[in-house]
């Protein structure tokens, strides 16, 4: 794996019972409106953990008024210099937390320790300190006025000012890592935030909402939300759709399905909210006959089994070119089997933990057995993992056709699908024939083959020699279906702001 394993991390004993479980609104853990709870299950054991409050319409309506009432009060007060600090001591309380972070993470997403505690949380830390940085960096330009309405009396300039109220909705794969992608701009910039986590993973973004009342922020900057999307549990207005559908929230960012991204998109175009979307992908993972073979065959491994495959920037499409096939299969095979330990994902040695739900877990199985229906041939895996817990085994499909759904679509676990190719061009037309653009990723010792395929990619991630690599500085985001708009670095900061210009004309009083 490409980050190096701290294996010195001590997985901390978790007291379920003293866990924030209710809903963060106005810096106070409270209950939902309508007492509403729902079991949040351990993916690992397929034992409850605990019950969490359940956010509904109303839930929502007190947060956005709580965000409404922060953005125009106390918050829009607070200055970048103070919004800097307060990011940057969330980060340091984050880091003080670290081995509790990743072992609660891991509880409740069910991937492996090594991974959450290497590489999700200082990650997470990392992208706070990222924002606290830019927070006091805020610029517009001045403009220079002069078309034919004008004359040299004017002056002009732009402000980049918060959008206001934002709504985040999040996924379950890097529960704490999207909360922090959300988040860190949005407060960067001054806006405030409901941010509604994913039913399967609640626990450490509820736990978040501790910190960030510790670290300062005032009351209603930042409200978190348990709950469901669409529908409660009750059969009401879910807590994601309610979000979508008020008319104080100006700007929606979303991470997930590109199936659940169309119903966004659609909704926010009501009140004609600002949005992002990253959404799901299929990304090409190609690899050359003059690539360092060991590296690539780990690449390989990372950028399917990583996470348990439950990436949208996997590459759940190999590419190997016809000269190393053979051997690249060989070598793959071996390297899956001493590499992905699947077991308790609070086990230092395990690799490869269960998929997040029962339901992922279906869908990855069906997946599967579509793939041997519709002809591929499985290589290794193909199975579930023992009897207990949603642990799926590290799954390979080769001659996989174009025309197939495992293919196609996006399967969300463990599974890697595998062609052969011949020609650089021929590889290429293949790799761009997909209704995504996420992620892609090259494996050459060339530089004119790097640099032509990167030309020629059609997707927003380009990986030389490597894959997965995450950094608060790297704009992540996804042409085609894969999504709207780009998080992180510079450009999420965008996101958050509306342009307004200023245009002055002088009146000098004076002769
Ligand atoms: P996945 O398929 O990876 O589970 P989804 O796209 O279904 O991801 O969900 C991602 C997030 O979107 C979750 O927080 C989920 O609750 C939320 N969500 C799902 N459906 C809707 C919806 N119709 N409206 C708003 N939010 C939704």
């Amino acid at each position: 794996i490409f980050f190096s394993i701290n294996t010195n991390m001590p997985v901390v004993d978790i007291d379920v019972a003293s866990l924030p479980k209710q809903l963060f609104i106005n810096n106070e853990f409270v209950d939902a409106k309508n007492g509403l709870k729902y079991p949040n299950v351990n993916p690992a054991t397929e034992e409850i953990i605990c019950e969490v409050s359940e956010a509904g319409e109303a839930d929502v309506a007190v947060a956005v008024a709580a965000a409404k009432a922060a953005f125009e009060g106390p918050w829009s007060k607070v200055g970048p210099y103070t919004r800097s600090k307060l990011l940057w001591k969330l980060a340091d309380l984050i880091e003080e937390n670290l081995d509790f972070m990743a072992t609660l993470e891991s509880l409740d997403n069910g991937k492996p320790f090594c991974e959450s505690s290497n590489a999700d949380v200082p990650l997470v830390i990392q992208c706070f300190r990222y924002y606290a940085g830019a927070a006091d960096k805020l610029t517009g330009n001045t403009v220079e006025v002069g078309g034919p309405l004008v004359d040299d009396t004017f002056t002009a300039y732009t402000l980049h000012e918060p959008i206001g109220v934002v709504g985040q909705i999040i996924p379950w794969n890097f529960p704490m890592l999207m909360a922090a992608w959300k988040l860190g701009p949005a407060l960067a910039v001054g806006c405030t935030v409901v941010l509604k986590l994913a039913e399967q993973t609640p626990l450490t973004g509820l736990y978040l909402g501790k910190l960030i009342k510790q670290a300062g922020f005032p009351p209603g900057v930042v409200n978190i939300l348990s709950g469901y999307g669409a529908v409660t549990t009750d059969g009401g207005v879910g807590a994601g759709l309610a979000i979508l559908r008020h008319p104080d929230v100006h700007k929606v960012a979303f991470t997930g399905s590109s199936k659940v991204g169309r119903i966004i998109m659609r909704e926010c175009a009501n009140t004609f909210k600002r949005l992002t979307l990253e959404l799901g992908g299929k990304s090409p993972n190609i690899i050359f006959p003059d690539a360092d073979l060991a590296a690539a065959v780990d690449g390989a491994l990372v950028s399917q089994f990583f996470n348990q495959g439950q990436v949208c920037c996997a590459g759940s499409r190999t590419f190997v070119h016809e000269d190393i096939y053979d051997e690249f299969l060989e070598k793959l095979t071996i390297a899956a089997k001493e590499r992905q330990k699947l077991g308790d994902p609070l086990h230092e040695q395990t690799t490869q933990g269960p998929q997040v739900s029962l339901e992922q877990f279906n869908q990855v199985m069906n997946y599967i057995e579509l793939g041997k229906q519709e002809g591929a041939k499985c290589i290794f895996g193909g199975c579930r993992e023992g009897t207990k817990g949603y642990f799926v085994q590290p799954t390979a499909f080769v001659n996989v056709k174009n025309d197939m759904r495992i293919w196609n679509e996006e399967i969300f676990g463990p599974v890697m699908s595998i062609a052969k190719f011949s020609t650089m061009d021929e590889v290429l037309h293949m790799a761009n024939d997909t209704s995504f653009g996420l992620a892609s990723a090259v494996w050459t010792k060339d530089l004119g083959t790097a640099q032509y395929m990167q030309k020629r990619l059609r997707a927003g991630i380009v990986w030389i020699n490597c894959y997965s690599v995450f950094d608060a500085n790297l704009a992540f985001g996804g042409y085609k279906s894969s999504g709207i708009g780009r998080e992180l670095a510079e450009y999420a900061l965008e996101n958050y702001t509306e342009v307004k210009q200023v245009c002055m004309k002088s009146h000098p009083s004076f002769k």
